[in-house]
């Protein structure tokens, strides 16, 4: 039984991102593989689980979702123990040392990636993405392609690998970097949500959570849609 928890999505829920678990959830079964998503609301404990997922969120929310994490401590332990966690956007800004809310300020996040997310001058970062997996791991996930919605820009430490390097958008801002991995925890900015547009980002995590290679589907609908997206690259 892979068990799925949707971190906070009366939070985290703004950009789709929940459809995440959705595809996971389809992609687990059509193997025939046990699945249990709970969706995990504000302010409930964090449960036991194999797989986390964090969506994308305004900034006020965002900082409640974080300040909620800090106390609960589940988060913290599940990584710890080794459990897989997929944050995109304010999830992923969550997971570094600080982030900015919607006072302007740094906000402390949760620590468990090292990386801080800054404001810079620069114009909020909205439209396509198309970023090629660089992360040691992951590199058998084809291009990437998402949508990309955020004020903020995020810098990565040695604590962390890009996961991808951008092609066509803008990413984490500064270096042509998209997203970060740290052991099982992986983050992006792109929403879609991300696990629709890239099964193979979605399989690469179950096996993750299972250990073993998962069987291949027939995923010759998603290829047009990606064959469309991809038509972006410069
Ligand atoms: N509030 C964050 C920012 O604008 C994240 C936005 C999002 O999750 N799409 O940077």
């Amino acid at each position: 039984m892979i068990r799925i928890a949707v971190l906070y999505p009366d939070l985290l829920g703004t950009y789709g991102d929940g459809g995440n678990a959705q595809v996971l959830e389809c992609r687990a079964r059509w193997r025939g593989l046990e699945v249990a998503v709970a969706q995990v609301l504000a302010g409930d404990e964090v449960p036991d689980a194999d797989l986390y997922l964090l969506g994308g969120g305004e900034d006020g929310p965002q900082a409640r979702a974080a300040d909620l994490l800090q106390r609960d401590r589940g988060l913290h332990r599940a990584v710890d123990r080794g459990a897989t966690v997929f944050a995109v956007c304010a999830g992923y800004q969550i997971l570094g040392h600080h982030f900015i809310s919607s006072d302007g300020s740094a906000t402390p996040g949760l620590g468990l990636l090292d990386v801080e997310t800054v404001r810079t001058d620069e114009r909020r970062a909205v439209g396509e993405v198309l970023a090629e997996v660089v992360a040691r791991g992951w590199t058998a996930v084809p291009t990437l392609t998402g949508f990309e919605n955020h004020g903020g820009r995020t810098r990565l430490g040695a604590g962390v690998e890009p996961l991808a390097h951008v092609e066509y958008g803008v990413g984490n801002g500064e270096d042509a970097t998209e997203g970060a991995v740290a052991g099982n925890v992986v983050a992006t900015y792109l929403h879609g949500p991300v696990l629709a547009r890239n099964p193979g980002l979605a399989d690469a995590l179950l096996e993750r959570v299972v250990g073993s290679p998962l069987a291949p589907l027939n995923d010759e609908r998603i290829a047009l849609l990606r064959d469309d997206r991809l038509a972006l690259r410069p």
